[in-house]
This record gives structure tokens, sequence and C-alpha cells, in this order.
């Protein structure tokens, strides 16, 4: 039977949707009256630290913060060199520079768009103190030989998880490796709207970080470092609480859109579907491809959101190639080809909880068809 036209609106590249339990810890917190760093926020850095099987996860403002935090409770600062990946997004670079530390980048691999170990070992010099990898769109990263560098040179390991809620590697969660940085902005797959968490099995790192949120105090009014405010709200905490309960369930149907994705798109000539690799969960916070060598990805963007379906480039550019970089003289550059290649040819389509069989053909069909003209 022919399908009846669509008329509704086309299909988002992410949706988020809260709950009545939701809305009933939102009203607990107000109507409790303390709705700052509370409970809610004890509570919540309680449920992820189970969720990403650590002993410490010290909850803050958003992502970047933790980044931020990550580097300062390791010492992190002016004349220190940070190796991390330059196809990610610039909250990465971001919280580098802010810490006053110098950034090189490494190549990626191109199965996982992971920092590249091998490359990582031949970029490290004498100032290198810390290795940033990036777990992009939803994968971790091959961890262990960065883990081995990091253990045989003495260099931080930091993970950046934005994307990476619960995605394990070698069957322990990502964030439990070094220091673990999570975001729980609105379009990740658990949000608070805005809001950030570190994790840690350090017991000391995690004092450190738990004293340089709250203003640099250990107890009250007893400062032991120039710190900041970082903390998160237990608003923000009731909104991600009952999210975790439901995150399972949630991981489910992501991964069954993506494999629906790949039975319907892995006879396309040229076109690299992304892949789930031995020894890795993925949590398919998007479901990247690779275009064909000669696709134009505008066209293909524009004949896609013609066709009622919208597509997402993370990230069109290296970050360091964006105007405020380009005359920073902590921000060094090498060539780094997997990721030039990968950052022309990337795109990504819906794989959100809340798709059904049927837009997952009609995204398919999108895609045949922009490939074809
Ligand atoms: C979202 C994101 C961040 C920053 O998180 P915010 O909560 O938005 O500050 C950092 N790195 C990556 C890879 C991200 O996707």
């Amino acid at each position: 039977m022919p399908r009846p036209p669509r008329t509704d609106a086309v299909i988002p590249i992410s949706v988020v949707r809260l709950d009545r339990r939701v809305e009933e810890r939102v009203l607990q917190v107000i109507r409790s009256g303390v709705i700052a760093q509370g409970p809610m926020v004890a509570e919540f850095e309680e449920r992820f630290s189970e969720l990403a099987d650590v002993s410490h996860a010290i909850a803050v403002n958003n992502g970047t913060t933790a980044l931020v935090a990550a580097m300062q409770a390791h010492g992190l600062g002016p004349g220190d060199e940070v190796i991390t990946s330059p196809f990610t997004f610039a909250a990465t670079l971001n919280a580098i520079l802010e810490t006053g530390a110098s950034v090189r980048f490494s190549d990626i691999r191109v199965e996982d768009f992971g920092l590249d170990a091998k490359s990582v070992n031949v970029r490290t010099t004498a100032a290198t103190r810390a290795v940033v990898p990036v777990h992009l769109y939803g994968q971790s990263v091959d961890l262990g030989p960065i883990v081995q560098i990091c253990n045989d040179r003495g260099l931080a390991l930091i993970e950046d998880a934005a994307q990476a809620h619960g995605a394990t590697y070698g069957g322990k969660s990502v964030g439990s490796f070094g220091t673990g940085c999570f975001s729980f902005y609105a379009t990740k797959n658990l949000t608070s709207g805005e809001g950030g968490v570190i994790t840690t099995n350090d017991d000391e790192l995690a004092a450190r970080l738990r004293i340089l949120r709250n203003q640099g105090m250990r107890a009250r009014y007893e400062y032991v470092v120039a710190g900041h405010n970082y903390r998160m709200t237990d608003l923000q905490a009731a909104v991600v609480i009952p999210q975790i309960d439901e995150y399972p369930g949630q991981l489910s149907r992501r991964r069954a859109h993506a494999a629906g994705l790949t039975e319907r798109l892995d006879d396309i000539p040229g076109l690299v579907l992304p892949k789930e690799m031995p020894g890795r969960t993925h949590v398919w916070h998007q479901y990247t491809v690779l275009l064909p060598e000669n696709a134009d990805r505008e066209d293909f963007v524009g004949s896609l959101l013609g066709s009622g379906v919208t597509a997402g480039v993370y990230y069109p550019r290296l970050v360091h190639e964006y105007e405020p970089y380009q005359r920073d003289a902590r921000v060094v550059v090498e060539p780094t080809p997997v990721a030039s290649d990968v950052s022309r040819r990337c795109v990504s389509l819906p794989v959100h909880p809340y798709l059904t069989d049927d837009d997952l053909d009609v995204i398919a069909g999108a895609v045949k068809k922009a490939l074809k003209s």
C-alpha cells in the first residue's frame, strides 16, 4: 500500500520528552524550598556513579565546566601541553585553553572517529601532561593503547564522554578509565537542560573537585584554594534522575534504530556506515555515515530535508580551523589527514528513541534518493 504523504513536520535529529515522573520530581524540589545544590544533586551523583561504574561522580553546571574542572584538578596550566582530537566540538578545545595550557592535535581512526594511539604516541612531547580522547557519537575510542601511553609516560587521561553516557570498552564504562567528563545538555542522551558530571575513582581528585566547585571551600568559609562556582542545582538534578531509570529502555530503542538503518542502507556503494566495534557498547548518540567521495554534502542535506528528514553535520570543519584559534600560539596544528577527510564527508541521521519503523523507511528512502541524484 502506498504511504500517505507526510503532513507533519520533518523527522528531527533529536527529540526531548520529559514525563510525569520528571514533573513530580521538579515539583518536589520547588516545594522543598531547596532549589540550589542540595539532596537531589547528591542523589544524582550517587545514581550516575553507579551508571559509570566509578566511586565518585561530581555534578557541575555543564559539560564544558566538567572538562575545565577536571583539568584544573589535575593541575594543568600555562606551559603544559594537552593532546586531543581535532574532530570535536569547540568545548573540548575551549576548556583546554581556559586552563592556560597549549593543545596539540593527533589524528583519529576512521572506524570509530576517536583518537588514534599511534598518532598520540608520535605527537607526545616533553611538555605533554594530558591526553583528552573524545568518545564521539556514543562510542568509546580505542582506549586500551591510550591508557597504556598515559601510564607509561605519566600523563593524565581526561575522557571527553559528553556524548557517551553508559558506553563501554572491554566491559567497563567510559569515564572510569581516567577522569570522565559528561554533559547533560538538552540534546545529549541524558539531559538536565544544562549540566555536567566528572567521574573518577581517585578519592583525592574527587575531594579537590568538590572544593574547586564550591569557591575553594573545604567547609563553610574555610578557603583552601581560589575556586569557582561550578555547582549544579537541584532543579536540574530532578530533571535528569528519572531519565536514568528509563535509560536502558531508551538505549535499546537507539540500538534497534541504528540496526534498522544499517539494514536498510548497507547496499549503497561508497556510503560508509557506523559500526559498533568488538568489545564495546555503542550508545548511539548519533548515527554518523561518511558520504561517498564524490557526493556534495550540502546538496545531500538539502535533499534529505526535501524528503522530510533532518540531518546533522557534526562537525563540518576541524575545530582549530575556526577563526578564534588561527592566531593563538597555544594551538599547535599538525596534519591529521583522516580527521580532515572525515570532517568533509560526515553526516548524522536521526537515531533517537522516538522513531517509528515508518520513519526508518522514510530516512532510508531519502538517503537513497539523495545519492542517486
Ligand atoms: C556537548 C559537548 C561538550 C560540552 O558540553 P556542554 O554541556 O554543552 O558544555 C563537550 N564535548 C563534546 C564532545 C560535546 O558533544
